[in-house]
C-alpha cells in the first residue's frame, strides 16, 4: 500500500477520548439574582403600560426602552417566529447585541434569567429574559426555542440557494425599520430567534428547524439592563416549518404584539 502524498491512504487517526468540559465557566455577571429580577418584573408589570404596538405580518418595527423597563412579546393570532436586534440607545452605531458571545456565556437557546450581551469591547448585559410561557425545554432531538444560533433569513442567502431575486426576509424588514430611525443596513446584526424551534442534527451538526409550537397567548418577557433601541421582525417564514427556498403563503404569517411596562416611580 502506498501512502498518498495527501495522506488519503493512511490509516484513520485515532484520538484520545476526553470528556466534554464546559468552555466558559459562567461569570458572576451572567448569573442574575432571580429574586431581584422577579421583583423588577413584578414592579414593571404592576406599573404602567408605556407602549403597545402591533408588528404586522411580514414587517419589522423599532421601539425604545429605558433601563428597568419590561418588554412582553406576544403571539396574538397564530404561530409565528420573530427576529430581534438590540442597540445601546446612547451609542447605537457602536454597541449592539452580540449573539455569539451570548451563546458562549449561556447556551445555544436562551431561557429565563439568561442575559443578552453586547459586542466587544463593551460586553455588557443589555437585557435579561424573565418569562417564557412556553417552557419547551430540550426535546429528544436536542431542539429548543429562542436560539442565538441562526443569523436571520436574508435575500442574499436565498439567492445563493435558489438563484432567484427576492426582497422579503427578516434582514430586509429590519433594514427598512432601522432606516426609518437613522441606522443603516450595516447596523442590522445577528438576531435572537424568539419562538423559533431549532437544533443541530446529531449526525452532521447541521442547523435544523421544526415548526414553532407556540399558540395564541404565548409570550416571552425581558427586562432592559440599559437604555435600548429594539427591533423586531415578524418573520416572513411564519412558523418556520419549511426549509429556506420553499415559499411560505402569506396566510401562514401573523402579526406580533409588543408591550412595554415601566415601574410607576420611574415614569
Ligand atoms: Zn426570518
Amino acid at each position: 500500500m502506498c501512502a498518498g502524498w495527501c495522506g488519503r491512504n493512511d490509516k484513520p487517526r485515532t484520538f484520545v477520548k476526553y470528556d466534554p468540559k464546559i468552555c466558559y465557566e459562567q461569570p458572576a455577571a451572567a448569573r442574575v439574582d432571580k429574586k431581584e429580577y422577579d421583583d423588577k418584573r413584578f414592579r414593571a408589570l404592576t406599573g404602567e403600560n408605556v407602549m403597545s404596538l402591533i408588528v404586522e405580518k411580514r414587517t419589522a418595527r423599532t421601539w425604545e426602552m429605558k433601563e428597568g423597563d419590561l418588554c412582553r412579546i406576544k403571539i396574538i393570532e397564530g404561530p409565528q417566529v420573530v427576529d430581534l436586534n438590540f442597540w445601546c440607545k446612547h451609542q447605537p452605531k457602536k454597541e449592539r447585541f452580540y449573539s455569539g458571545k451570548t451563546r458562549q456565556l449561556h447556551s445555544s437557546h436562551l431561557k429565563v434569567y439568561d442575559r443578552l450581551w453586547s459586542n466587544l469591547p463593551y460586553l455588557r448585559p443589555m437585557a435579561t429574559m424573565v418569562a417564557d410561557s412556553i417552557n419547551y425545554g430540550i426535546d429528544s432531538d436536542g431542539a429548543s426555542l429562542h436560539d442565538v444560533i441562526g443569523t436571520r433569513c436574508d435575500d442574499y442567502t436565498y439567492k445563493l440557494i435558489t438563484g432567484r431575486e427576492r426582497r422579503q426576509s427578516c434582514h430586509s424588514q429590519l433594514v427598512d425599520a432601522v432606516t426609518r430611525i437613522g441606522l443603516d443596513e450595516e447596523d442590522v446584526h445577528d438576531v435572537w430567534n424568539v419562538f423559533m424551534c431549532t437544533g443541530f442534527t446529531r449526525e452532521t451538526n447541521q442547523y435544523f428547524v421544526k415548526p414553532t409550537p407556540v399558540k395564541k397567548g404565548d409570550y416571552i418577557e425581558f427586562i432592559a439592563d440599559m437604555d435600548l433601541i429594539c427591533a423586531l421582525s415578524s418573520c416572513p417564514q411564519g412558523a418556520v416549518s419549511k426549509p429556506v427556498g420553499e415559499d411560505v403563503p402569506e396566510q401562514e404569517c401573523f402579526p406580533i404584539g409588543v408591550e412595554v411596562f415601566r415601574e410607576t416611580s420611574k415614569s
